[in-house]
Protein backbone atom coordinates (compact mmCIF):
# COMPACT_ATOMS: atom_id res chain seq x y z
CA UNK A 1 0.00 0.00 0.00
CA UNK A 2 1.51 3.13 -1.01
CA UNK A 3 2.28 5.84 1.74
CA UNK A 4 -0.81 8.34 0.51
CA UNK A 5 -3.24 5.46 0.73
CA UNK A 6 -2.24 4.66 3.81
CA UNK A 7 -2.66 8.51 4.96
CA UNK A 8 -6.16 8.52 3.43
CA UNK A 9 -7.15 5.34 4.91
CA UNK A 10 -5.82 6.62 8.46
CA UNK A 11 -7.71 10.01 7.82
CA UNK A 12 -10.81 8.18 6.94
CA UNK A 13 -11.29 6.10 10.20
CA UNK A 14 -10.32 9.36 12.32
CA UNK A 15 -12.68 11.53 10.58
CA UNK A 16 -15.54 8.20 10.88
CA UNK A 17 -15.18 7.63 14.45
CA UNK A 18 -13.86 10.94 16.19
CA UNK A 19 -14.31 13.94 14.12
CA UNK A 20 -18.05 13.31 12.20
CA UNK A 21 -20.04 11.64 15.34
CA UNK A 22 -18.71 15.02 17.49
CA UNK A 23 -20.01 17.07 14.12
CA UNK A 24 -23.26 15.04 13.84
CA UNK A 25 -23.85 15.77 18.18
CA UNK A 26 -23.36 19.49 17.75
CA UNK A 27 -25.29 19.57 14.56
CA UNK A 28 -22.28 21.16 12.71
CA UNK A 29 -23.19 19.13 9.62
CA UNK A 30 -22.08 21.86 7.13
CA UNK A 31 -18.24 21.00 7.88
CA UNK A 32 -18.40 17.21 7.04
CA UNK A 33 -17.34 18.06 3.45
CA UNK A 34 -14.12 19.33 4.53
CA UNK A 35 -13.77 17.31 7.74
CA UNK A 36 -11.98 14.28 6.14
CA UNK A 37 -9.14 16.86 4.71
CA UNK A 38 -8.95 17.85 8.68
CA UNK A 39 -8.08 14.48 9.40
CA UNK A 40 -5.50 14.33 6.53
CA UNK A 41 -3.75 17.51 7.58
CA UNK A 42 -3.36 15.97 11.72
CA UNK A 43 -2.58 12.28 10.08
CA UNK A 44 0.42 14.09 7.72
CA UNK A 45 1.84 16.00 10.75
CA UNK A 46 1.56 13.33 12.89
CA UNK A 47 3.57 10.99 10.49
CA UNK A 48 6.05 14.46 10.25
CA UNK A 49 6.66 14.66 13.99
CA UNK A 50 7.27 10.72 14.30
CA UNK A 51 9.88 10.80 11.25
CA UNK A 52 11.41 13.88 12.95
CA UNK A 53 11.62 12.06 16.04
CA UNK A 54 13.10 9.15 14.89
CA UNK A 55 15.69 10.67 12.57
CA UNK A 56 16.88 13.35 14.85
CA UNK A 57 16.38 11.96 18.10
CA UNK A 58 19.30 8.97 17.76
CA UNK A 59 21.60 11.71 16.04
CA UNK A 60 21.46 14.19 18.65
CA UNK A 61 22.44 11.17 20.93
CA UNK A 62 25.18 10.13 18.60
CA UNK A 63 26.66 13.82 17.99
CA UNK A 64 25.45 16.37 20.11
CA UNK A 65 26.87 19.99 20.08
CA UNK A 66 25.63 20.67 23.85
CA UNK A 67 24.77 18.13 26.92
CA UNK A 68 22.03 19.30 29.54
CA UNK A 69 21.41 17.50 32.48
CA UNK A 70 17.89 19.05 32.70
CA UNK A 71 15.79 19.34 29.59
CA UNK A 72 12.71 21.01 30.87
CA UNK A 73 12.70 23.94 28.67
CA UNK A 74 12.78 21.33 25.47
CA UNK A 75 9.41 19.99 27.08
CA UNK A 76 7.80 23.45 26.31
CA UNK A 77 8.83 23.26 22.89
CA UNK A 78 7.47 19.72 22.03
CA UNK A 79 4.27 21.23 23.05
CA UNK A 80 4.59 24.05 20.29
CA UNK A 81 5.49 21.41 17.59
CA UNK A 82 2.41 19.01 18.71
CA UNK A 83 0.34 22.11 18.39
CA UNK A 84 1.26 23.53 15.33
CA UNK A 85 1.93 19.74 13.70
CA UNK A 86 -0.87 17.73 14.84
CA UNK A 87 -3.18 20.31 16.74
CA UNK A 88 -5.37 22.76 16.07
CA UNK A 89 -3.34 25.35 13.98
CA UNK A 90 -2.93 23.33 10.85
CA UNK A 91 -6.55 22.26 10.41
CA UNK A 92 -7.42 26.47 11.58
CA UNK A 93 -4.72 27.17 9.36
CA UNK A 94 -5.85 25.14 6.36
CA UNK A 95 -9.34 25.94 6.66
CA UNK A 96 -8.75 29.20 6.60
CA UNK A 97 -6.66 28.84 3.09
CA UNK A 98 -9.21 27.04 2.00
CA UNK A 99 -12.02 29.42 2.95
CA UNK A 100 -10.21 32.46 2.17
CA UNK A 101 -9.01 30.96 -1.34
CA UNK A 102 -12.33 29.70 -2.50
CA UNK A 103 -13.44 32.87 -1.92
CA UNK A 104 -10.83 35.20 -3.51
CA UNK A 105 -11.44 32.67 -6.72
CA UNK A 106 -14.93 32.85 -6.69
CA UNK A 107 -14.66 37.07 -6.64
CA UNK A 108 -11.60 37.61 -8.98
CA UNK A 109 -13.40 34.97 -11.41
CA UNK A 110 -16.85 37.12 -10.89
CA UNK A 111 -14.95 40.20 -11.75
CA UNK A 112 -14.11 38.46 -14.77
CA UNK A 113 -11.02 37.65 -14.55
CA UNK A 114 -9.24 34.20 -14.38
CA UNK A 115 -6.47 33.85 -11.83
CA UNK A 116 -3.23 32.73 -12.89
CA UNK A 117 -1.26 29.42 -11.61
CA UNK A 118 2.36 28.32 -12.20
CA UNK A 119 0.87 25.79 -14.96
CA UNK A 120 -0.68 28.80 -17.11
CA UNK A 121 1.69 31.19 -16.83
CA UNK A 122 4.26 28.78 -17.82
CA UNK A 123 2.46 26.06 -20.80
CA UNK A 124 5.71 23.90 -20.48
CA UNK A 125 5.03 23.15 -16.93
CA UNK A 126 1.90 21.53 -17.27
CA UNK A 127 2.32 18.10 -16.27
CA UNK A 128 5.40 18.01 -14.48
CA UNK A 129 4.06 17.97 -10.84
CA UNK A 130 7.89 17.50 -9.55
CA UNK A 131 8.82 20.39 -11.25
CA UNK A 132 6.26 22.94 -10.07
CA UNK A 133 7.03 21.83 -6.65
CA UNK A 134 10.72 22.88 -6.68
CA UNK A 135 9.52 25.90 -8.24
CA UNK A 136 7.00 26.55 -5.37
CA UNK A 137 8.92 25.55 -2.96
CA UNK A 138 11.60 28.15 -4.22
CA UNK A 139 9.47 30.86 -4.18
CA UNK A 140 7.94 30.27 -0.87
CA UNK A 141 11.36 30.03 0.32
CA UNK A 142 12.25 33.32 -0.90
CA UNK A 143 9.45 34.50 0.58
CA UNK A 144 10.05 33.26 3.88
CA UNK A 145 13.82 34.31 3.86
CA UNK A 146 12.78 38.07 3.33
CA UNK A 147 9.82 37.43 6.16
CA UNK A 148 12.59 36.09 8.81
CA UNK A 149 14.91 38.94 7.47
CA UNK A 150 12.49 41.62 8.26
CA UNK A 151 11.73 40.30 11.58
CA UNK A 152 14.78 41.06 12.95
CA UNK A 153 14.87 44.28 11.42
CA UNK A 154 11.70 45.71 13.24
CA UNK A 155 11.75 45.96 16.67
CA UNK A 156 8.50 45.33 17.38
CA UNK A 157 8.82 42.23 14.90
CA UNK A 158 11.49 40.76 16.74
CA UNK A 159 9.84 41.44 20.15
CA UNK A 160 7.82 38.60 18.78
CA UNK A 161 10.54 36.57 17.49
CA UNK A 162 12.51 37.00 20.17
CA UNK A 163 10.94 34.05 21.66
CA UNK A 164 12.03 31.82 19.19
CA UNK A 165 15.54 32.96 19.78
CA UNK A 166 15.10 32.94 24.18
CA UNK A 167 16.02 28.87 23.54
CA UNK A 168 19.16 27.94 24.94
CA UNK A 169 18.48 24.63 24.52
CA UNK A 170 18.08 24.20 20.77
CA UNK A 171 17.00 21.20 19.70
CA UNK A 172 14.81 19.60 16.82
CA UNK A 173 11.86 20.15 18.55
CA UNK A 174 12.91 24.32 19.02
CA UNK A 175 11.47 24.78 14.92
CA UNK A 176 7.91 25.47 16.24
CA UNK A 177 8.76 27.75 18.93
CA UNK A 178 7.04 30.75 18.01
CA UNK A 179 4.43 33.59 19.27
CA UNK A 180 1.07 32.97 18.50
CA UNK A 181 1.19 36.22 16.81
CA UNK A 182 4.07 35.71 14.93
CA UNK A 183 2.41 32.33 13.60
CA UNK A 184 -0.03 34.86 12.20
CA UNK A 185 1.62 37.50 10.64
CA UNK A 186 3.77 33.83 8.80
CA UNK A 187 0.36 32.70 7.93
CA UNK A 188 -0.95 36.31 6.38
CA UNK A 189 2.41 36.38 4.36
CA UNK A 190 2.20 33.10 2.88
CA UNK A 191 -1.56 33.66 2.62
CA UNK A 192 -0.65 35.97 0.46
CA UNK A 193 1.87 34.56 -1.87
CA UNK A 194 0.12 31.30 -2.39
CA UNK A 195 -3.01 33.27 -3.42
CA UNK A 196 -0.70 35.46 -5.97
CA UNK A 197 1.13 32.41 -7.04
CA UNK A 198 -1.80 29.44 -6.94
CA UNK A 199 -1.15 27.07 -5.03
CA UNK A 200 -4.20 24.83 -4.16
CA UNK A 201 -4.60 23.76 -0.94
CA UNK A 202 -3.34 20.24 0.28
CA UNK A 203 -0.90 19.95 -2.78
CA UNK A 204 2.01 17.74 -2.54
CA UNK A 205 1.78 17.20 0.97
CA UNK A 206 4.34 14.19 1.80
CA UNK A 207 6.91 17.00 -0.06
CA UNK A 208 5.90 19.61 1.96
CA UNK A 209 6.41 17.65 4.45
CA UNK A 210 10.00 17.27 3.21
CA UNK A 211 11.11 20.77 3.50
CA UNK A 212 9.47 21.13 7.09
CA UNK A 213 11.08 18.07 8.43
CA UNK A 214 14.90 20.26 6.69
CA UNK A 215 13.84 22.85 9.30
CA UNK A 216 13.26 20.75 11.91
CA UNK A 217 16.78 19.05 11.42
CA UNK A 218 18.72 22.48 11.29
CA UNK A 219 17.19 23.61 14.60
CA UNK A 220 19.05 19.87 15.69
CA UNK A 221 21.62 19.59 18.72
CA UNK A 222 23.35 18.05 16.37
CA UNK A 223 27.32 18.32 15.47
CA UNK A 224 27.09 18.58 11.59
CA UNK A 225 27.03 20.12 8.28
CA UNK A 226 26.37 19.60 5.05
CA UNK A 227 29.61 19.87 3.09
CA UNK A 228 29.69 20.90 0.10
CA UNK A 229 25.97 21.36 0.14
CA UNK A 230 26.30 24.15 2.39
CA UNK A 231 25.12 26.62 0.13
CA UNK A 232 22.63 25.08 -1.24
CA UNK A 233 20.71 23.32 1.96
CA UNK A 234 20.43 25.00 5.67
CA UNK A 235 22.75 22.51 8.13
CA UNK A 236 22.29 22.23 12.11
CA UNK A 237 26.07 24.17 11.81
CA UNK A 238 24.52 26.99 9.77
CA UNK A 239 21.59 27.93 11.14
CA UNK A 240 22.95 27.36 14.83
CA UNK A 241 24.80 30.83 13.73
CA UNK A 242 22.28 32.04 13.20
CA UNK A 243 20.74 31.41 17.29
CA UNK A 244 24.30 31.98 18.15
CA UNK A 245 24.01 34.22 20.84
CA UNK A 246 25.67 36.87 19.69
CA UNK A 247 23.66 37.30 16.78
CA UNK A 248 20.55 37.33 18.41
CA UNK A 249 18.77 40.61 16.77
CA UNK A 250 19.66 43.00 14.57
CA UNK A 251 22.93 42.21 12.22
CA UNK A 252 22.46 38.54 12.23
CA UNK A 253 23.14 36.08 9.53
CA UNK A 254 21.76 32.93 8.08
CA UNK A 255 17.83 33.46 7.43
CA UNK A 256 17.23 30.61 5.29
CA UNK A 257 14.76 28.24 6.21
CA UNK A 258 15.02 25.25 3.41
CA UNK A 259 17.56 27.00 0.76
CA UNK A 260 20.58 28.41 1.92
CA UNK A 261 21.00 30.17 -1.51
CA UNK A 262 19.09 33.08 -0.24
CA UNK A 263 21.91 33.52 2.19
CA UNK A 264 24.43 33.49 -0.54
CA UNK A 265 22.01 35.59 -2.84
CA UNK A 266 21.64 38.57 -0.71
CA UNK A 267 25.20 38.49 1.20
CA UNK A 268 23.84 37.59 4.73
CA UNK A 269 25.56 33.94 4.94
CA UNK A 270 27.90 32.79 7.36
CA UNK A 271 29.80 29.35 7.21
CA UNK A 272 31.83 29.75 9.95
CA UNK A 273 32.98 25.66 11.27
CA UNK A 274 31.75 27.08 14.62
CA UNK A 275 28.86 25.70 17.19
CA UNK A 276 28.44 28.55 19.63
CA UNK A 277 25.77 28.68 22.52
CA UNK A 278 22.70 29.38 21.18
CA UNK A 279 19.98 32.16 22.86
CA UNK A 280 19.48 36.09 23.17
CA UNK A 281 20.99 37.55 26.14
CA UNK A 282 18.61 40.36 26.47
CA UNK A 283 15.33 38.11 26.24
CA UNK A 284 13.66 37.67 29.83
CA UNK A 285 14.27 34.72 31.20
CA UNK A 286 10.47 34.09 30.95
CA UNK A 287 10.93 33.70 27.46
CA UNK A 288 13.66 31.49 27.68
CA UNK A 289 12.41 28.48 30.24
CA UNK A 290 8.94 29.92 31.35
CA UNK A 291 5.79 27.31 30.47
CA UNK A 292 4.60 27.96 27.39
CA UNK A 293 1.55 30.59 28.46
CA UNK A 294 4.43 32.51 30.17
CA UNK A 295 6.28 32.36 26.90
CA UNK A 296 3.31 33.95 25.29
CA UNK A 297 1.89 36.21 27.71
CA UNK A 298 5.67 37.94 27.66
CA UNK A 299 6.35 38.04 24.43
CA UNK A 300 2.63 40.03 23.79
CA UNK A 301 3.76 42.09 26.44
CA UNK A 302 7.14 42.59 24.92
CA UNK A 303 5.33 43.18 21.80
CA UNK A 304 3.21 45.88 22.63
CA UNK A 305 5.61 47.99 24.67
CA UNK A 306 7.75 47.82 21.47
CA UNK A 307 5.06 49.28 19.35
CA UNK A 308 4.64 52.18 21.87
CA UNK A 309 8.11 52.79 21.91
CA UNK A 310 7.99 53.10 18.47
CA UNK A 311 5.31 55.17 18.30
CA UNK A 312 6.56 57.37 20.92
CA UNK A 313 9.75 57.74 18.78
CA UNK A 314 7.84 58.41 15.64
CA UNK A 315 6.02 61.23 17.38
CA UNK A 316 8.58 62.87 18.71
CA UNK A 317 10.68 63.16 15.21
CA UNK A 318 7.22 64.74 13.89
CA UNK A 319 7.56 68.39 13.99
CA UNK A 320 5.06 70.36 16.44
ZN1 LIG B 1 15.58 34.53 13.54
ZN1 LIG C 1 15.34 28.90 14.10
Amino acid sequence: MSLDRLFSNLAGYMDQYAVLPILYHFHWMEWDELSFDWCLVCIYGLFAVIVTYAVCLPMERWRPVEHWPDQKAVLTDVFYTLLNRVGVIPVITFLLFYQAQTWFTGWVVDMGFIPPTLDSLVPGLFGHPIITFWIYALILDCADYWRHRLSHSFRAWYALHALHHAQRQMSFWSDDRNHIFDDFITFVWFFVIGLLIGIPPLQFPLLMLGLRFIESFSHANIRMSFGPLEPILVSPRFHRLHHALRAAGRGSCNYAGVFSIWDVIFGTADFSNAYLPTGDAKAPEALATGTYLEQQLCGAKMFFQSLAKSWHALGSRRPT
